[in-house]
């Protein structure tokens, strides 16, 4: 499935991923250092991805979380009215990085994209935060999402 050209200037499709499920995927080469897509999603309060947090974890993994830090007491939920940009897989050497500008959080890319290739951003999850184990499988994976101590 193709991404509306409303949230994105490149071509870009939903596929299924090698690292985990469902991906985003450049079907055309993108530049370095250009605006890939932006986070979208609805703008919640921390104590309320919260309590969405644990709503999920009651469905026993039939549903996902799509969370992503906009600032100290906010986040952006991408599972309510996200582009797409929420498939964006984890990696520890991604291609993309993300930039919060102005209440809105955006992936640039890293470096020249191929056509083909995965879109990747590093989740940076927290070193004391609950340990997710990771399958990127780049050359320097930390073999878990979070952060090292
Ligand atoms: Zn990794």
């Amino acid at each position: 499935m193709k991404i509306s050209e409303k949230h994105t200037r490149f071509l870009l499709e939903r596929r299924n991923s090698q690292i985990d499920r469902n991906g985003l995927f450049a079907l055309d080469s993108i530049p370095a250092r250009r605006q890939v897509i932006q986070y979208a999603g609805e703008k919640i309060p921390i104590r309320e991805a919260v309590r969405r947090f644990w709503q999920i974890e009651r469905t026993k993994g039939s549903k996902r979380m799509y969370l992503a830090k906009l600032s100290r007491g906010w986040v952006i939920d991408g599972a309510v009215g996200g582009n797409g940009s929420e498939l964006i897989n984890h990696s520890c050497d991604p291609n993309l990085f993300t930039k919060r500008e102005r209440g809105t959080i955006n992936y640039y890319s890293k470096r020249r994209i191929r056509r083909g290739e995965e879109l990747t951003v590093d989740y940076r999850y927290a070193p004391d935060a609950v340990q997710v184990p990771c399958c990127c499988g780049s050359a320097n994976c930390r073999g878990t999402i979070n952060l090292k101590r």
